[in-house]
């Protein structure tokens, strides 16, 4: 079988299909594997409820489920989830979008997949233009979902360090080189892996680049303001004509329902609804469908404000305690955590490398992603992301401690 280089690039050899391998294979080889890598959520009680009874009154009026299972709907996506969030982000947030700003995706994995794809590679002119990604550490997922090869540029960012065990990564706007070979800049915010949040200037002096160059900035809000909200600082939820913002539902406690939402300016929207329409025929109703009363009614700011932030604050703030009595005196910092659902740990001078950390972690029963697969286009050797893990802290308290006592008694033995 031959395949295309496209087709090549989905194989075994890209980066988040080893990983996603590995952590398959490693809880079928063991399955009281403390699970502290992957990106699920937690369990929130209150809002599993709201689900489950969502689902039940539809399944008891029998019309509205049969309309939901039994018709492809619209390719942007439920028209009445559209009209109920642009009316939100306009009341709540004064965005100033309309239906024709919003489009749905199958997830907002697929809706980075189609954006970047639809800015960077080859373009009409000729030329070639790239993903810029202006702070590394960044979400692993991004890393191979070009469809052409070498599609992000990345920087190293500078580090700030914060009292004994804590740090802070800024975006170094020296090192960023935007010129007409790149097609538009992208950060997660809060930042998948390390739960910094860009500031308010930095997210703006980066709207201001991208303007100067004619390019979109692309924030993937997937566990930012105004839902889910998992954001422990203060942080306004920014957008504009030039800025593309993805969201998800998946954070919120509903990753297996596939939702993604894009704000954009309408050209985009209309080409994201192309791409669906073309790849999918139409976009998953059920998770629109489950939170559609919260959007209609805003209670979805107010449940992300009291009982999402709060959860996922209390957890972060537990492991960190906890990491920081067991390594006090090591050379260990944690990134500041200032929203999403990870801690990332930093070994400074660590003897081993995170990979082989991860081997020796995994070989004791703890699952965690070392921080070299974070590094999408950075091209320069840079011994700190050998140093570096990201912690998922969102599961069980129990097995999340568990997990960091053994993280911390690794990290020891490994320092000597
Ligand atoms: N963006 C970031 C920063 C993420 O961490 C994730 C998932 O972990 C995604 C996007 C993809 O989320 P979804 O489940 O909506 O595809």
């Amino acid at each position: 079988m031959k395949l295309s280089q496209f087709g090549e690039s989905f194989g075994a050899d890209a980066g988040i299909v080893q990983l996603m391998d590995d952590l398959g294979q490693a809880v079928v080889t063991n399955r009281d594997m403390l699970m502290l890598g992957g990106g699920n959520p937690g369990r929130i009680p209150e809002l599993e409820q709201h689900f489950t009874k969502q689902m039940q009154a539809l399944l008891d009026d029998g019309e509205s489920f049969q309309q939901l299972i039994g018709e492809y709907g619209s390719a942007q996506g439920h028209p009445g989830f559209i009209d109920a969030l642009a009316r939100l982000l306009n009341e709540h947030l004064g965005w100033d979008v309309s239906a024709q700003n919003i489009a749905l995706t199958n997830g907002s994995q697929s809706a980075s997949f189609m954006l970047f794809n639809l800015f960077a590679g080859t373009h009409q002119d000729g030329h070639s233009r790239r993903i810029a990604l202006p702070l590394t550490p960044e979400y692993i997922g991004y890393a191979d979902q070009g469809a052409e090869p070498d599609l992000f540029l990345s920087a190293r960012p500078r580090i700030e360090l914060i009292d004994d065990q804590q740090f802070k990564y800024r975006v170094d706007f020296d090192a960023m080189v935007i010129d007409e070979t790149i097609g538009a800049l992208c950060v997660s915010r809060p930042t998948n892996p390390t739960g910094n949040v860009l500031t308010d200037e930095e997210i703006h002096t980066l709207q201001s680049i991208a303007r100067a160059h004619d390019i979109p900035l692309i924030i993937d809000n997937a566990y930012g303001l105004p839902f889910p909200g998992i954001v422990f600082c203060d942080a306004t939820p920014i957008w504009d004509e030039n800025t593309v913002v993805c969201m998800s539902l998946s954070k919120l406690g509903l990753p297996g329902v596939r939702t993604g939402i894009v704000i954009a300016a309408a050209p985009v929207i209309r080409a994201l609804t192309g791409m669906n329409a073309i790849m999918n025929l139409s976009t998953g109703g059920f998770g629109p469908r489950l939170v559609l009363d919260l959007v209609r009614s805003g209670e979805i700011l107010e449940l992300s404000r009291s009982l999402v932030r709060p959860f996922y604050e209390r957890k972060c703030l537990a492991a960190l305690e906890d990491l920081n009595a067991r390594l006090a005196g090591y050379p260990y910092r944690a990134h500041k955590p200032e929203g999403a659902i990870f801690l990332w740990l930093w070994f400074s001078g660590l003897p081993i490398t995170a990979h082989q950390l991860y081997e020796r972690l995994k070989a004791r029963g703890v699952l965690i992603v070392a921080g070299h697969h974070f590094f999408p286009g950075l091209q320069q050797h840079w011994r700190h992301r050998h140093e570096c893990i990201r912690v998922n802290y969102a599961g069980d308290t129990e097995k999340v401690h568990a997990g960091l006592a053994i993280i911390a008694d690794e990290v020891r033995k490994a320092y000597g």
